[in-house]
C-alpha cells in the first residue's frame, strides 16, 4: 500500500527525528502488514506546532471567502480521490467496500462541503446593540482522532478549524495513518498556506500526549476513548486552555408500542452491526415493551444471524478481545445468547459474529459499558417512564432513537431522552445537524454551525 515515509509539516513531507522509529500498519482482515509510517518524537511534534504558530497570523487574516475557496478546492480534492480513500479504509480498516466508498469515503466529503459553504456564509463580525462582536479563531489546534471513521473525524475537526481561521497539528490514530496521509495530500492540493495543517503520525502516548500538553497549542480537540479523553481534560483544564472531547456512547434504541415492530428492529440491527460496531454513536440497547419482548427478540436474532460474511472484522487483536470478553461477562452475568458468541467465526482476520443477546437488564456491565463491537442487547420495559429510566441510566449520552406510530409521539419520548442527538423513526443523518454528548460522552459539539463555534473565541467593542 502506499504510504509517505515523512510527516506533512510546514507545506512539505519531511522525514521524523527518528526515522528508525515506525508504525506497522496492518489490514485487520488478513493480518498482514500493508505498510510502514513514522511514529513522531517530541521534537516532530514541536516543529509541527512552530509550523502551525508562524502561519497562524496569515491564515487569521485571510478573508473568508477566501478560506472557503480553499474548503471547497479541499472537498474536491477528496472526491478526486474517493476511490482511493475508500481502498484505503478497507485495507486499513477492514471495512467492506461499499460502505467505506459510501460512508467512509462519501460523508467526509460533504462534511468539507459543508464548511466551505459555512466559512463563505456565517458572519465573522457583527452588531450587538452599541457593540460589535468579532468571532476569531481561537489559535493553533491539536487535533487527535481516533480509527473507527478514519477521514470522518479529521474532517469533523479540521474543516471547522480551518474555516474558523485556526491552524492545525493532526495525530490521527495509529492503526489508519494512511487515511490521514491521503487527506494531507488533498490539503496541499487544495492550495491551503504552508504550515496551516500539519500531520504528525504517531503513537498516542507519545505524539499524542506531547500535542496535547504542548503549551503552544491553544485547543485540544479529541475523539476516543473516556480514559483518555479524562486524561486530555485534566490537562487542558490545568493549562486553562479549550478542550472538545467526543467520547463514548451507549445509545438506547426505544421502540414504542405503537412502532412499526419490524421495521424498528430491522434498522436497529443494522445500525448496530455497521462498521462492525464500532460506532461511538450505534443504538447497542434495543428498549421494547414486554409485551412484543419476545416477538423482537426472534426478529433481531434472525437478523444478526443473516450477516454471514458480509461483516467487516475489528480494527485490530486488542478491539477484536475486548469484545468477545464483554461477550462472555454478558454469558457470565446471565444475558441470554440469541445470535452470535464469543468465539471467532473465521481466520486469519479480527473477526465477531454479530452478537444479540436478550434477557439483559439494565446493571448489566453490557448494558452499561461501550463495547465497539457488533453486540446488541435487548431489554425489556414496562411503561413509557421505565422505558425513560433505562434510556437515561447510563452515563452516556451522545445518541439515541424513538420509534412510534407517528412523529409526535416520538418526539414527545425524545425531548425526555439526556443525549445529544435523537432520530425520530429512523432518522437521516443530517451532516449539517450539531453531533456531540450530554454527560460522560464529552464536551463540545461537532458538525455544522455548532461544530464551527467551538474554533471561535469572541471579541466585543463598545462604542
Ligand atoms: P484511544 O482513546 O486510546 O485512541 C484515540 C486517539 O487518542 C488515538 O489517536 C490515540 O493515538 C490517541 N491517544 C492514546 N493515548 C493518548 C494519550 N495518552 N495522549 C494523547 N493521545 C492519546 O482509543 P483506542 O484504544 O483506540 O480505543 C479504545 C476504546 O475507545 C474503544 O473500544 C471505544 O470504546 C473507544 N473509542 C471511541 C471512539 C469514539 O468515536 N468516541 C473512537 C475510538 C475508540
Amino acid at each position: 500500500m502506499k504510504a509517505h515515509d515523512g510527516l506533512y509539516i510546514d507545506g512539505g513531507w519531511r522525514p521524523a527525528g527518528r526515522p528508525g522509529d515506525l508504525i506497522e500498519v496492518v489490514n485487520p482482515a488478513d493480518e498482514q502488514v500493508i505498510a510502514r509510517v513514522p511514529a513522531a518524537g517530541r521534537d516532530d511534534v514541536d516543529a509541527a506546532v512552530r509550523a502551525a504558530r508562524a502561519a497562524l497570523p496569515g491564515w487569521a487574516a485571510t478573508p473568508p471567502a477566501e478560506r472557503a475557496a480553499r474548503l471547497t478546492a479541499l472537498r474536491d480534492a477528496l472526491a478526486a480521490r474517493k476511490d482511493e480513500i475508500a481502498e484505503t479504509v478497507t485495507a486499513e480498516l477492514g471495512s467492506p467496500p461499499a460502505f467505506a466508498e459510501a460512508v467512509h469515503a462519501g460523508l467526509p466529503i460533504a462534511v468539507a462541503g459543508s464548511y466551505a459553504e459555512l466559512a463563505a456564509s456565517r458572519p465573522f463580525e457583527e452588531k450587538v446593540g452599541n457593540s460589535t462582536v468579532l468571532h476569531e479563531p481561537v489559535g493553533v489546534v491539536g487535533a487527535i482522532t481516533p480509527w473507527n471513521y478514519p477521514l470522518h473525524q479529521i474532517v469533523a475537526k479540521v474543516a471547522p478549524a480551518l474555516a474558523a481561521g485556526c491552524t492545525v497539528v493532526l495525530k490521527p490514530a495509529e492503526d489508519t495513518p494512511l487515511t490521514a496521509q491521503l487527506f494531507a495530500e488533498a490539503v496541499h492540493d487544495a492550495g491551503v498556506p504552508a504550515g496551516v495543517f500539519n500531520l504528525v503520525t504517531g503513537l498516542g502516548p507519545v505524539a499524542g500526549q506531547a500535542l496535547a500538553e504542548h503549551p503552544d497549542v491553544d485547543l485540544v480537540s479529541f475523539t476516543g476513548s473516556t480514559a483518555v479523553g479524562r486524561r486530555i481534560g485534566a490537562l487542558a483544564g490545568g493549562a486553562v486552555k479549550r478542550v472538545a472531547l467526543e467520547l463514548g456512547g451507549k445509545s438506547a434504541n426505544v421502540i414504542l408500542p405503537s412502532a412499526d415492530l419490524a421495521k424498528a428492529v430491522h434498522v436497529g440491527v443494522a445500525n448496530v452491526m455497521s462498521n462492525s460496531g464500532q460506532t461511538c454513536s450505534a443504538w447497542t440497547r434495543m428498549l421494547v415493551h414486554r409485551d412484543r419482548y419476545e416477538e423482537a427478540v426472534e426478529l433481531a436474532a434472525a437478523a444478526a444471524a443473516k450477516y454471514g460474511d458480509r461483516i467487516g472484522p475489528l480494527v485490530n487483536a486488542k478491539q477484536q478481545a475486548r469484545v468477545r470478553g464483554y461477550i462472555e461477562k454478558g454469558v457470565a452475568e446471565g444475558a441470554r445468547l440469541v445470535a452470535g458468541g464469543p468465539e471467532a467465526p473465521r481466520e486469519p482476520g479480527y473477526f465477531v459474529s454479530p452478537t444479540v443477546f436478550a434477557d439483559v437488564t439494565p446493571g448489566m456491565t453490557i448494558a452499561q459499558e461501550e463495547i465497539f463491537g457488533p453486540v446488541l442487547s435487548i431489554l425489556a420495559y414496562d411503561d413509557e417512564d421505565d422505558a425513560l429510566r433505562i434510556a437515561n441510566g447510563t452515563v452516556y449520552g451522545l445518541a439515541g432513537a424513538v420509534w412510534a406510530g407517528d412523529e409526535d409521539e416520538a418526539v414527545a419520548f425524545a425531548r425526555r431522552m439526556d443525549t445529544g442527538q435523537v432520530d425520530i423513526n429512523g432518522g437521516r443523518f443530517n451532516p449539517r445537524a450539531p453531533f456531540g454528548g450530554y454527560k460522560q460522552s464529552g464536551v463540545g459539539r461537532e458538525l455544522g454551525g455548532h461544530g464551527l463555534d467551538e474554533y471561535l473565541q469572541t471579541k466585543s467593542f463598545q462604542f
